[in-house]
């Protein structure tokens, strides 16, 4: 239903009336009817208030005490006190009116004034405001609130038109926040998406609160804000974000590559002898199939070794989105070491790993904790590459406080000078010849994300370490995890 302005039939109507009065004055004045003059500029008075200016208000109400002195003078009112006593009456009468009338003329002006600058503000900031009565299928709603949905502004609102435009997986939500207000709750917060009829998704975020209550009835106000620019520039942060903690991970990949050809090779190494071995029993004249079954039990498990480490490195290299799931802190910690355990024996690097958050299940990205962890380590390795061989040792450790797995690693460097500690995790911030300054930086927005937080503390006597910590997840029966 497209709604009709009746303004411009509005304004020629006054006019005309406007028009039949003006020569019912004239009119009047000639013949001196019954209808006093006074009460038609009364009229056209009223009348002008509805289409002119205060300053052309006060041009009519001049006007009108001017008719009614001239009709006064014209018809020698002055001979008689009555006549005179009337135009008195009159004129009081007018200017009575005349001043209400402006009064009245400035209020409104303000108070338009005013709708101009709500719906402007309403219309910049992207809200719109609606009023519902818990119970009610009708609702009200400003221009704005029209706008957001995309109906017709003045169509009239109900709850079934918002129902309609709501994305069918965010409806069971929106119906909650009405049977919330059938409820009479507090403060009502939905954060859901529009489905606009030609596919387009919206994300809008409702907050209303009760207002006053009527006839048993508590009426809510809402404010509707469609955060659908800020949602995609978010949206479109958290993918820069996973782009670029891949090329990160993919670079430290690259770091690893000995480290991890070793791993690889080491199984590889053990396939060989025991194939060899395997041969060597069934070559026998006697063959000791024992023996050889044996070795074929090692070959099996090595080649079983060197497929998890490839799979562990393709799993780092592949570009995909975040999935977070229930995972064990010391799982994901004990994989990235054995990913590492080269790297640190390349650096004479004998690892203390004391691992105790049993228990420490976190909610994470297992890809994105191992990226992490082995940007730690390398960093520290790296710290303790001017450390004499003998004194370097790096220490992994978890453990749990206070609803949080925490991680640490701590090496035996030169440390980080105070002034240093507040720049480490910023972009771009590095203090090595062919360093990009990159690395810290994506763990904490990789930790952010995970709502968990990550710092670097001096050590007690010699190095540095860094620490992280995540919340702890718990699974209820229903299978949802929440936050300690
Ligand atoms: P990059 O390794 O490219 O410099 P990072 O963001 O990983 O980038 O590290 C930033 C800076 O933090 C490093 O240049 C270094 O000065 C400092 N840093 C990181 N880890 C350590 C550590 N274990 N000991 C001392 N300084 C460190």
């Amino acid at each position: 239903m497209i709604p009709i302005s009746l303004k411009p039939f509005e304004n020629i109507l006054v006019w005309l009336m406007g028009l039949i009065v003006v020569c019912g004055i004239i009119i009047n004045t000639e013949t001196r009817t019954d209808l006093p003059t006074a009460a038609l500029c009364i009229a056209v008075l009223l009348m002008a208030i509805n289409l002119f200016s205060i300053s052309a208000v006060i041009v009519v109400a001049l006007f009108g005490m001017l008719v009614l002195t001239t009709a006064f003078l014209y018809h020698g009112g002055f001979d008689r006190w009555e006549s005179t006593a009337d135009f008195y009456r009159d004129l009081t009468a007018l200017a009575a009116v005349t001043l209400l009338a402006l009064r009245c003329k400035k209020m409104c002006d303000g108070l338009n004034h005013k709708v101009v600058y709500f719906s402007g503000s309403q219309q910049l900031s992207q809200t719109g405001c609606l009023g519902f009565r818990s119970g009610r299928e009708q609702l009200s709603w400003s221009d704005q609130s029209a706008r957001i949905y995309e109906y017709p502004v003045g169509v009239m609102p109900t709850v079934s038109m918002i129902l309609a435009r709501t994305h069918p997986a965010d409806v069971n939500l929106v119906q909650a926040g009405f049977e919330k207000a059938a409820r009479r709750e507090g403060l009502i917060e939905i954060k859901h998406r529009l489905l606009m009829p030609d596919g387009r998704i919206k994300h809008v975020h409702m907050t209303a609160t009760p207002l006053h209550t009527r006839l048993g009835y508590i009426d809510y106000l809402g404010a509707l804000r469609d955060v659908t620019a800020s949602k995609q520039a978010e949206q479109a942060l958290c993918r820069a974000q996973t782009q670029l903690a891949h090329v990160s991970r993919v670079t430290s990949l690259g770091e690893l590559a000995a480290s991890i050809a070793h791993e690889v090779n080491q199984p590889l190494a053990a396939i060989t002898s025991s194939g060899e071995a395997c041969r060597n029993w069934l070559s026998r004249p006697e063959p000791d199939l024992v023996e050889a079954r044996q070795s074929l039990d090692r070959i099996i498990a090595s080649s079983n070794r060197a497929s998890e480490i490839t799979r562990r490195v393709r799993a780092l290299s592949r570009k995909c989105d975040p999935l977070r799931q229930n995972e064990s802190l010391n799982d994901i910690v004990g994989e990235t070491l054995s990913l590492v355990r080269h790297e640190l024996a390349h650096h004479k690097i004998n690892p203390i790993i004391e691992l105790t958050a049993f228990g420490g299940q976190v909610n994470a990205d297992r890809v994105q904790l191992q990226q992490v962890i082995i940007n730690l380590i390398i960093n520290a390795c790296q710290a303790m590459d001017a450390v004499d061989p003998g004194e370097r040792s790096l220490s992994v450790r978890t453990w749990v406080k206070d609803n949080e797995a925490v991680l640490e690693v701590a090496d035996h460097g030169p440390g980080i000078p105070p002034d240093v500690l507040p720049q480490l995790f910023m972009p771009f911030f590095t203090t090595k010849e062919n360093g990009l300054g990159m690395g810290l930086s994506i763990c904490r927005s990789i930790i952010e994300f995970h709502e968990g937080r990550i710092w670097a503390t001096n050590a007690n006597g010699q190095g540095s370490a860094f620490l992280f910590a995540l919340p702890i997840r718990v699974v209820n029966d229903s299978g949802y995890a929440a936050a300690l």
